[in-house]
């Protein structure tokens, strides 16, 4: 049999199962729960990524993404009139759209911000990266704005992003995975209450700059591709923290594969129990990228004792799940 003709078979094992559709959170009790985002970086949008991309939900199936997108798409100095239909026909029915915030130049401005691009999460410097569209900002460290002013860009970015007349949820992921105290704050201010940017430090450790993992392992200490969800405490309220077990950029496929059924293996000794398992790629990187999620997830789902387990939802219902797990388990 080939690996195809298994993966379907496994699937429509799970499906019985309802372990390759979306399901309700009273079937999802005691599942390992998947959640496959994808960041827009604000930078560039190609055809050929959404291309990649498409080929890859294909093969998927019928399971959700959720895209943390910025928008500083739309302030660029010159916009492509066909972005709008470009990021609705990218975000399809059951798919969430939550926020993504890098902190462009472009997006300050809009945002009557005054710019500060620098230090870089890239090289902790002024030196930051450059693009041929002529913005930059996109690898400044958020800590550079104050609450008030991160405040503004989140409140333009959701106005930028209702242009494209979609839901947008209340769940943020941080430029450079960098969550800090200060943009907790600032998404619990304006609203949000699921935060997806905790990533484990050594996930990066590979990339030739050292600057961002550092400073990765200051913010989220302890995180590892293991870690569950927790709440976070801020002024007013707590965050729901749902965080990243592997981003396919930093990850091979049998990494994430093994992302998967190390937590299948945990579900396994606790079954009565959820087990989440948050996975990534880039919008501007997913041409090199996205094929090793379909291979790492069609190597899990053609073992049907894996299959079975896994429910793929968005991070907002994942979240929900998370939270009422939390709310009900013993102190
Ligand atoms: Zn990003």
């Amino acid at each position: 049999m080939s690996a195809v003709v298994r993966d379907v078979t496994a699937c429509l094992a799970a499906i019985v199962l309802a372990g390759c559709s979306r399901s309700t959170s009273s079937e999802t009790s005691g599942r390992v729960v998947v959640a496959l985002t994808i960041d827009w970086e604000g930078a560039d949008v190609s055809p050929g990524a959404l291309a990649a991309i498409e080929q890859v939900r294909r093969g998927l199936g019928d399971v959700p993404l959720t895209h943390f997108m910025s928008s500083a798409y739309f302030t660029k100095e010159s916009v492509d009139p066909t972005l709008v239909t470009f990021i609705r026909s990218a975000v399809h029915k059951g798919d969430e759209l939550a926020m993504h915030l890098h902190a462009w130049r472009s997006l300050a401005e809009a945002s009557d911000v005054e710019p500060k691009v620098s230090p870089s999460f890239l090289t902790g410097t002024d030196e930051v990266l450059a693009f041929d569209h002529g913005d930059d900002g996109f690898d400044t460290d958020l800590d550079a704005y104050t609450v008030a002013e991160l405040r503004l860009f989140l409140r333009t970015s959701r106005r930028l992003l209702e242009k494209t007349q979609l839901p947008i949820s209340h769940t943020f992921r941080a430029g450079g995975y960098l969550g800090t105290p200060k943009v907790v704050q600032a998404i619990r201010d304006e609203g949000y209450t699921v935060d997806s940017s905790a990533i484990d430090h050594r996930q990066l450790d590979e990339l030739e700059d050292q600057t961002l993992p550092a400073r990765i392992r200051d913010i989220w200490p302890g995180v590892s591709p293991a870690s569950q969800p927790w709440l976070i405490p801020a002024h007013g309220g707590q965050i729901l923290e749902m965080p990243i077990a592997a981003f396919v950029d930093y990850s091979p496929a049998a990494e994430i594969a093994g992302v998967i059924e190390a937590a299948h293996a945990r579900w396994k000794s606790e079954p009565g129990k959820d087990v989440f398992v948050v996975l990534g790629f880039h919008l501007e990187t997913a041409e090199d990228h996205v094929g090793q999620l379909g291979e790492a997830l069609a190597n899990v789902r053609a073992r049907p004792e894996i299959a079975e387990s896994l429910m793929f939802t968005t991070i907002e219902d994942a979240a929900a799940q998370a939270r009422s797990n939390l709310a009900a388990a013993p102190e």
